[in-house]
């Protein structure tokens, strides 16, 4: 049986006495340590183990700062996203709750040499929503869970369609209203304006319809004119006599020769109410 068997009175006592949060300040870090009070503390300064890890530690202090700064603000991360991960809690009860675990990444091993400079950190970064109140730092876990982070874009881009869509709304809404307060200035002052553009519009008819008559006029008023010349100028389909293919002359001739027959078929009535009347 070693020195240091598990099972020995003063091993168990040991473990009796170590249970439960010791003091932060008699942790050694570096060797993971925990003393039980200054006395213990300073014992284990002293001894060899300790020294050889503080030679480590002096080659590349920098480097041991960050892993445990790292390594701090990891399992802080890990244990408010477990314990609160949708409340706003209290930085302290997040700290009380995180060093429950008596092997945690001490803080004074790290680059922050007090809470409220992490919280202010975590803040900066981005990793928690944090508010100095009264009461002191409160603390939102920001989730970056790849499914929460995708559900949050997606509201999120939900939400900007529905205020795109608002705003449309609200501007034509705005539009209208100011379309109808234009019309409204412009029936005010244009009511007198509006007769004068109207007797511009009468003006120009009338000069259709002069134009109208003159295409009318030329031909009524030569009745010498020649009548297919006067049907060119027609619309097809408009009723109007066709042309006759025989010269003026004979035209007037024929009209003289109808109405010579038209009197000699008067004449002929005439004879033969005559020759009935006779008969
Ligand atoms: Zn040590």
């Amino acid at each position: 049986m070693g020195k240091n068997d598990f099972l020995t009175p003063k091993a168990i006592a040991n473990r009796i006495k170590a249970k439960g949060l010791q003091k932060l300040r008699w942790y050694c870090q570096m060797c993971q340590k925990q003393c039980r009070d200054e006395n213990g503390f300073k014992c284990h300064c002293m001894s060899e183990g300790h020294q050889r890890q503080m030679q480590v530690f002096g080659d590349n202090p920098d480097r041991f700062v960050d892993a445990y700064s790292q390594e701090f603000e990891d399992s802080f991360l890990e244990h408010i996203k477990r314990s609160h991960r949708f409340s706003r809690v209290s930085a302290n009860v997040v700290y009380n709750e995180y060093i429950t675990d008596r092997h945690h990444i001490h803080m004074n091993a790290t680059q922050w040499l007090t809470l409220t400079e992490f919280v202010k950190y975590l803040g900066r970064t981005g990793k928690c929503k944090v508010e100095e109140t009264p009461k002191g730092w409160f603390m939102t876990y920001i989730d970056r869970d790849p499914e929460i982070v995708l559900k949050e874009k997606l509201k999120s881009k939900r939400h900007k369609a529905e205020l795109a869509e608002e705003e449309r709304h609200e501007k034509m809404l705005l539009e209208q209203a100011e379309r109808a307060a234009k019309q409204a200035k412009l029936g005010e002052t244009s009511q007198q304006k509006v007769m004068p553009s109207e007797l511009q519009r009468d003006g120009s008819a009338d000069g259709k319809v002069a134009f109208s008559l003159g295409m009318v006029g030329p031909s009524a008023a030569k009745p010498g004119a020649s009548q297919a010349s006067a049907s060119s100028h027609l619309p097809e389909g408009s009723e109007c006599p066709k042309p006759k293919p025989k010269p003026k002359p004979s035209i007037f001739a024929q009209d003289e020769d109808d109405e010579k027959m038209s009197a000699s078929q008067n004449s002929r009535d005439k004879d033969g109410k005559g020759a009935k009347n006779e008969g």
